[in-house]
């Protein structure tokens, strides 16, 4: 076994994780080969051509593994004839079967595609949402019935050369596992779990693992205590499929992939992805590539090895605790520092972009639920009244000639910090901390610590320049504790890559992974002036063309709504609607993508309500997870509607579903009028 760091190689140092190497036809995953791209059909599996040319276009654009759905036998053997039309059409890419409840469609399957993946939670048993006491003895006999059934699977695949993916999903946990073990992330790791010492006892170890959820914290939380137990249990990690089960689409959708599959990737786990959108397939893999491009050649920067002692720091479950400096840290949401700095001026029209509108004939303001908190301005000043609490921070010197202190901050290098002759603001101050650059021990840090402890004006900026920024910056969060700094900490993240998705992902994956281990008070998301340039001259061509998803006006609109993005994925800060909606596959049983923006336009206000929306009842009500309110599609034009896991409106037809919707979330109180949200 390998000197693990918690679940990962290396805490401080890029280094993937070593697992199993499987075969998947002439693919080889895990290993240290390289991370894997696939993604779904949503055409009906028994549509050859229609699944054989969505396959092509997903190949086309890049994809080395294509799943395609088979609910039951006769769609498990029109695999073939799909298998066979692709390999005459000369593509050699190696299928997958996605199974769910039909273990006799899993046999079919695994004499014919390369790999089938099997869902622990459904595979055998049949969910009821039932909540059983099982004793040790009747648990021990539901594992023999477990292994009854599913063994034939795995001899099958171990004559025919078959992969398989053992896919655990949160929210479709058996009875079982659910009344041992609830619907938590041990719970999904047990699931899997009991699969794989059933597999490993027949000497079958061509097995890929996931542990999905549309809640990226579940997801990394259960990843993580997967790769823990492998390694305490079996001595040796299966490769890991990563995905966030659900995630929506546009940048929600990304967003919610990037925090959940960047936050393990930024730890050397995960050999292969799946970016589930609901979008067509194809319009999955550039966000895999621009995901999965961050790791080539990474020459990550040495950071001070994290003691033992010092691990409890990222197990602990609650939020790192800091004290209140302005609306800052303490019981507060984390605050957005929308940055302005590369503005040349800035009037009262600008602020639309961060959630402040002016209305000239009232002379008043209307501030947005996703309003930024504070303006980083740099060197430009701002001269006319600034909304509610909304408070600007400038460099130092610019602070200095700033008139209204009340409304100024100063932003002060770790330097202008510690000369104890600058005069710095009563109010609060914001002290710029570059996490372990070349230039890091060139100043006096145990000083700078000692002065920090004692001032409740000081807020901690956090950045690094380091290409593995995000463990640099979760290092220092570790120094800060174990030096007793309580000050409220601010993730400031520079990008400097190209594109508009290139900068989502990347300010996903190093802010997000840092919310979702309870670091950061605030976030600040900016980009070099080079990217930032570049991105101007080409955005209003993007947007003009339609090609773009992000639908902003501005490059500050993009990153403010990146921010709340981010801070609701991650759950510390809700500000809108969630949706939880399936990337539809050949079960779907209306139009996901039209009837999620359908349901999108008329609920997109209500504020910290979750709804699903998923395309079949077979999978549907498992896969919602914590879903507030559930659509789901249960037969040809019928959607049933659900609170959350109860059924209350059976088979209503498709084209009152929306209208019904909203009358049950105002049945449940969960309704408000958008006249009075948008007022
Ligand atoms: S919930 Fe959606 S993606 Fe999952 S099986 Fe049903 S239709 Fe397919």
């Amino acid at each position: 076994m390998s000197a693990m760091e918690l679940y990962a190689e290396s805490l401080t140092n890029y280094k993937r994780l070593a697992t199993l190497e499987v075969k998947v036809g002439d693919l080889l995953l895990g290993n240290f080969n390289p991370i894997r791209i696939q993604t779904m059909t949503t055409t009906d599996t028994m549509d050859t051509i229609a699944t054989v040319e969505q396959s092509i276009r997903c190949i086309e654009s890049g994809a080395e593994l294509v799943r395609i759905t088979a609910p039951s036998k006769k769609e498990a053997e029109n695999l073939l004839n799909i298998k066979n039309e692709l390999r005459k059409r000369g593509y050699a890419t190696p299928l997958v079967a996605d199974i769910h409840f039909t273990p006799n469609a899993a046999e079919i399957a695994a004499r014919i595609v390369e790999k089938v993946r099997v869902n622990p939670g459904n595979y055998v048993d049949k969910k009821k949402f039932e909540l059983i006491e099982y004793s040790d003895a009747d648990y021990h006999e539901e594992i023999e019935r477990v292994r009854n059934r599913f063994t034939p699977l795995v001899k099958i695949c171990k004559e025919y050369g078959t992969a398989m993916r053992i896919g655990t999903n949160h929210g479709s946990l058996s009875d079982r596992i659910m009344s041992r073990y609830g619907d938590t992330a041990i719970g999904m790791v047990e699931s899997a779990m009991e699969f794989l010492r059933i597999a490993e006892s027949e000497n079958y170890y061509n097995i890929v693992l996931s542990m999905k959820s549309s809640n990226p914290q579940v997801m990394v939380e259960a990843y993580r205590l997967l790769i823990q137990n492998m390694q305490e249990e079996l001595g040796h990690c299966y490769p890991l499929h990563l995905g966030v089960t659900e995630a929506g689409d546009g940048e929600d959708g990304r967003i919610k992939s990037a925090i959940g599959i960047g936050t393990l990737l930024e730890d050397g786990i995960g050999d292969t992805i799946r970016v589930s959108l609901t979008e067509d397939p194809e319009f999955e893999i550039p966000v895999c590539k621009n995901i999965v491009k961050r790791y080539n050649n990474i020459n990550s920067a040495a950071l001070p090895a994290i003691q033992k002692s010092s691990l409890s720091v990222l197990t602990k479950k609650e939020r790192r605790h800091s004290f209140e400096v302005l609306n800052i840290g303490e019981k507060h949401v984390p605050v957005v520092i929308a940055d302005f700095s590369k503005m040349e001026k800035i009037v009262p029209g600008d602020l639309s972009c961060i959630g402040y509108r002016y209305d000239e004939s009232l002379d008043k303001w209307n501030i947005s639920d996703m309003a930024a908190d504070y303006i980083f301005g740099g060197n430009t000043k701002i001269h006319f009244a600034l909304p509610g609490t909304l408070r600007v921070i400038n460099y130092y010197a610019a602070w200095q000639q700033a008139k209204d202190k009340e409304k100024h901050l100063p932003l002060l290098t770790e330097e202008e910090y510690l000369d104890g002759n600058l005069t710095k603001s009563s109010i609060a101050n914001f002290v710029k901390l570059d996490c372990y650059s070349e230039d890091y021990p060139a100043f006096d840090i145990k000083n700078l610590f000692n002065k920090l402890k004692k001032d409740n004006t000081a807020v901690v900026c956090l950045s690094s320049a380091n290409i593995n920024a995000m463990q640099s910056i979760r290092r220092m969060f570790i120094e800060l504790e174990e030096n007793n700094i309580k000050n409220p900490v601010i993730i400031t993240v520079d990008s400097n890559w190209q594109t508009t998705d290139e900068h989502l992902i990347h300010f996903a994956t190093e802010a997000g992974g840092l919310l979702l281990d309870g670091f950061g008070d605030g976030i600040c998301l900016g980009m070099t002036k080079k990217s930032y340039e570049q991105l101007a001259g080409s955005y209003a061509q993007m947007n003009a063309s339609g090609r773009n998803h992000i639908s902003n006006s501005t490059i500050e609109q993009f990153i403010n709504n990146t921010s709340f993005g981010i801070l609701q994925a991650t759950r510390t800060r809700i500000s809108k609607t969630e949706y939880i909606s399936c990337p539809s596959c050949g079960r779907t049983l209306f139009d996901l993508q039209e009837t999620t923006a359908k349901i999108r336009a008329v609920t997109n206000h209500l504020k910290g309500v979750k709804i699903a929306i998923m395309g079949c009842i077979v999978n549907g009500p498992g896969e919602m997870a914590d879903a507030d309110f559930g659509y789901v599609g249960s037969g040809p034009g019928k959607i049933t509607l659900y609170k959350g896991k109860e059924v209350i409106k059976r088979s209503v037809p498709e084209d009152i579903a929306v209208e019904e919707l909203i009358n049950l979330l105002k049945e449940n109180n969960a309704w408000v009028e958008p006249a009075l949200v948008h007022a």
